[in-house]
């Protein structure tokens, strides 16, 4: 870590702001994550600036240019520099907290070391400007050294006054990898009921930083009781044995390992993570002594949709996960048929989603299952060569169209959607090549047949009735 910040690594614009900040005898500094960030050779992803002046002498020093005045009322002038919104935030002190989440009233401050003293960890609290250098009252450099989180002031009452520091410190443990002090953790863990004062969005919003962190994994495994406050459905499955001999692990220390395979996207994260979540309810033990969990996928993807919602997920997340996990037992041969059955159901995309997870969950077990690898391996490839050879997944890319079909004979009606969709499913079986010729001639035979209306679509096309997806060989997948 470096003790110098280089003024090369800040974008110019915010470098002007400051210089004209300080032109209007203002003092003016870079604040809170961005120090932080620059101090450990990261790239920030915002800057925050504070400074001396009041927010109306903020927007006199930034008349000429665009202001959005939507902080003003907690002292915040976002200006449009660069193209970029750079929030820039007079000095302040917070008055008491009520409300376990935010100050009743704030008041601002000549002293940036006021300012300072109101952030949540010493790491959080260091100011730095071209002029005057680093401003580390609390002790913030050795910290972010020792790879320490540690409260700004006495962490009891800091938690108190806002519980979603609560979630924060387990939140960048897991982001930075910095290991929470020992008064920290233990104030964090006596006051973890808080949480519940903190809105669904803002919990989301940094469980979804924290489960993509590198060091997600321990962080819930060493604070499941504190995040069990915000996802109880975590709690059964701690210290679950699975009494199931592919299992090595209990059955979050499985679910967190699996979700740290998983690259760090929300999504695909969180369906890690809960991929398992009803296999304590769904638990059956047979007679030799093995755990089985049976419909745990389905009941575990409903669950997932209770929690998505709770937490105010996006609609499109929310039926991602959801998804993922209903699917994650589904057994896909490494055949091509099979692979272009998938493929055409759950589009490529939720299916490559899927097949990372599988993987994931496969690296999570006993290493002796490793070798479903290999078939994954298999099921990718057949994939990746049917994508690219342009095979027909959807009706969209079939050979023949409804008014093809019509040419020949057919009525407008459900009749001829059941037609289109028995075609496709002849191509997806390969028993038909998508070919127009070949399509309309079973098309043709299709319509000579007198079969009734009502029959299911593909049943006579191909002599048999269209496959579904094969159920998962038992005991083939967790
Ligand atoms: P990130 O990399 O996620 O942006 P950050 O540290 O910049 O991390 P922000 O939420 O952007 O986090 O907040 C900016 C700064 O404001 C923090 O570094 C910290 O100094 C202060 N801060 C933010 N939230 C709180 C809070 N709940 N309590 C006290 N200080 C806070
Ligand atoms: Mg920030």
């Amino acid at each position: 870590m470096s003790d110098r910040i280089e003024a090369a690594k800040i974008p110019p614009p915010v470098l002007d702001a400051l210089d004209a900040l300080n032109a209007a005898g203002c003092e003016a500094v870079l604040v809170g994550g961005c120090v932080r960030d620059l101090l450990m050779g990261r790239t920030p992803s915002d800057f925050d600036v504070c400074t001396a002046a009041l927010p109306e002498q903020t927007e006199a020093v930034f008349a000429g240019k665009r202001l959005i005045e939507t902080g003003l009322k907690h002292g915040t002038v976002t200006v449009l520099a660069g193209g970029l919104p750079l929030e820039i935030t007079t000095y302040r002190v917070d008055g008491s907290y009520s409300d376990s989440r935010r100050p009743d009233s704030v008041a601002f401050t000549p002293s940036l070391t006021e300012d300072l003293a109101r952030r949540d960890f010493t790491v959080n609290a260091m100011a730095w400007s071209p002029s005057g250098g680093l401003v580390d009252p609390f002790g913030g450099q050795a910290d972010l050294a020792a790879g320490l989180l540690r409260c700004v002031g006495e962490p009891e009452r800091r938690f108190t006054e806002d519980a979603l520091r609560i979630l924060r410190a387990l939140r960048f443990s897991a982001t930075l990898g910095f290991s929470i002090d020992i008064e920290t953790g233990n104030a964090l863990r006596r006051l973890a009921e808080r949480l519940e004062f903190v809105s669904a969005e803002r919990v989301c919003s940094e469980l979804c930083k924290l489960i993509c962190g590198p060091k997600a994994a321990d962080v819930i495994l060493e604070y499941a009781d504190v995040l069990g406050v915000v996802l109880p459905e975590l709690l059964p499955l701690r210290s679950f044995d699975q009494r199931n001999p592919h299992h090595c692990y209990d059955a979050l220390t499985h679910s967190v390992r699996a979700m740290e395979q998983l690259p760090p996207e929300p999504v695909l994260r969180w369906a890690g993570l809960l991929h398992d979540v009803a296999k304590p309810e769904t638990f059956t033990l047979d007679e030799d002594g093995i755990g089985h969990f049976y419909g745990h996928p389905q009941r575990g993807a409903e669950k997932c949709d209770a929690l998505c919602r709770r937490l105010r997920f996006d609609n499109a997340g929310r039926e991602r996960v959801c998804e993922l996990v209903r699917l994650h037992d589904r057994w896909i041969e490494p055949k091509e048929a099979s692979v272009r059955r998938a493929l055409s159901r759950m589009g490529p995309e939720l299916f490559f989603q899927l097949m990372r997870l599988k993987r994931a969950d496969v690296l999570a077990l006993a290493p002796e299952c490793r070798d479903r690898l290999a078939v994954y391996d298999r099921v990718e490839a057949l994939a990746n060569a049917q994508l690219a050879a342009g095979a027909a997944l959807s009706l969209r890319e079939l050979a023949v169209s409804g008014r093809d079909l019509i040419a020949i004979g057919y009525q407008p009606g459900p009749a001829l959607g059941q037609a289109l969709a028995a075609l496709l499913d002849a191509v997806l079986d390969g028993s038909v090549e998508n070919e127009k010729d070949a399509l309309l001639r079973l098309a043709e035979l299709r319509l000579s047949d007198d079969r009734p209306d009502d029959q299911p679509a593909g049943a006579t096309l191909c002599g048999r009735p269209p496959k579904r997806f094969p159920p998962t060989p038992q005991g083939a997948i967790p």
